[in-house]
């Protein structure tokens, strides 16, 4: 069988590592043409090289940077914004300045590549867009992620007001929200607790599956929904049962 994602343009962002990284890697065996983005050029150059992979610098917090690489790049099919940044802290321990960066990069990054890629997909009445939320959002209320559960619920309110907006102009936009999953920056928040071992035990204890997700399981989901086309406007949980 020939794969939906055959030949389609994929743009991803924050695919240097972690979900980002897997899912260029799953387009790319699906034959998607993938633009794997990231701010870290050290990230892009350890991506596998083959014709389908074409990594390029991008910083989603820069409007006329994303106006530029989306132009260069063409036609984008499937946008799968993927960049986003997890803050501890309660709301009475969070710093302005955090909220501020955590919207900047969590939200309105999303609405800049959106904006972006909007036009073109509207034109050929064929886009599919793909938001990463979580489950500490508005789907569950998880501890000491203040500016990240505000944020994540954003992305779901965009994910559907896109959605309803363009559901007749062939666009599709749905979101992914996952429970806890391997990644390097997971790693770096386990390490950052003191006690690595415990804290690694309490982010698995909340996962009723007995395990962290794992970032090619998320990039599954990616591909799925970028080839779903009776689907928009949803979230999709992917969480080891957290929320069942
Ligand atoms: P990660 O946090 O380990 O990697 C993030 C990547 O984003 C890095 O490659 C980094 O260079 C890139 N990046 C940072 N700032 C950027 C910018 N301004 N422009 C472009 N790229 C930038 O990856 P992850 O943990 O797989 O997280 C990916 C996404 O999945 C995030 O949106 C995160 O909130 C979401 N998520 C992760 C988990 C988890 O447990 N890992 C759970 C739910 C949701």
């Amino acid at each position: 069988m020939i794969s939906k994602l055959e030949g389609k343009r994929v743009l991803i962002t924050a695919a240097g590592q972690g979900i980002g990284r897997a899912s260029v890697l799953a387009f790319a065996a699906a034959g998607a043409i993938v633009h794997a983005t990231d701010i870290n050029q050290g990230l892009l150059d350890a991506l596998p090289k083959q014709d389908n992979i074409k990594p390029r610098k991008l910083d989603v917090l820069n409007g006329d940077e994303v106006t530029r690489v989306v132009g260069e790049i063409g036609q984008v099919d499937v946008l799968f914004n993927c960049a986003g940044f997890v803050h501890g802290g309660t709301i009475l321990e969070m710093p302005d300045a955090d909220l501020e960066f955590a919207l900047d990069l969590n939200v309105r990054a999303m609405i800049r590549t959106i904006k972006a890629v909007l036009p073109g997909m509207i034109e050929r009445k064929d886009g599919a867009i793909i938001n990463m939320s979580s489950v500490a959002s508005s789907v569950k209320g998880v501890g000491n992620r203040f500016a990240y559960g505000v944020t994540k619920a954003a992305v779901l309110g965009l994910t559907k007001s896109v959605a309803a907006d363009f559901i007749t102009q062939g666009i599709r936009c749905n979101a992914i929200c996952p429970g806890t999953v391997e990644s390097p920056s997971l790693e770096q928040r386990m390490r950052a607790g003191g006690d690595y071992e415990a804290t690694r035990a309490a982010f698995i204890a909340r996962q009723p599956m007995g395990r962290l997700g794992m970032p090619e399981e998320i990039a599954d989901l990616a591909v799925y929904l970028a080839g779903a086309t009776y689907t928009t406007g949803q979230a999709y949980n992917i969480d080891g049962g957290w929320t069942v």
